[in-house]
């Protein structure tokens, strides 16, 4: 996704929009689509749902993660609704992007952080898009 004009930081781009469906929905259509286990569409959220931007939603799935995002999502107070925002003065043609920060049950294997390795290139890349920090933010 790319900005189609100059965007002031600070300014609220879109809503992560999707269905809210619940962990055991995700963990239901992750294995009926066994050759694209590893999308990344599902943003959790605190209210304790999964928002599944592949039903119902809208150009944020489209989003690339960068370890130097110049974008960040944020919830509405109760937890149930996400907003991309932007952190920075955005050029216009420059990429969106922020950070995934997935959160996976389980350890952190080497085989699951080279399925996320990250290519974003930036110079603090990281190498996964997996969080490092538990925190609410894309799920998979
Ligand atoms: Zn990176």
């Amino acid at each position: 996704m790319f900005a189609r004009k100059k965007i002031p930081a600070g300014t609220q781009i879109l809503e992560y929009e999707g269905k809210r469906i619940t962990n055991e929905e995700a963990d239901e259509l992750e294995s009926a689509d066994p050759d694209n286990p590893y999308h990344t569409f599902f943003f959790m959220i605190s209210a304790g749902m999964i928002i599944d931007g592949n039903q119902d939603g809208n150009d944020a799935r489209w989003i690339n993660h960068s370890c130097e995002p110049n974008c960040e999502t944020e919830e509405d107070e109760n937890g149930e609704r996400v907003f991309v925002l932007a952190m920075r003065d955005i050029a216009r043609g420059e990429e969106l992007t922020f950070d995934y920060g997935l959160v996976i049950e389980g350890r952190k294997t080497a085989k699951l952080k080279a399925q996320y390795a990250c290519f974003c290139g930036a110079p603090s890349c990281r190498g996964t898009m997996l969080a490092l920090t538990r925190r609410s933010k894309k799920t998979s």
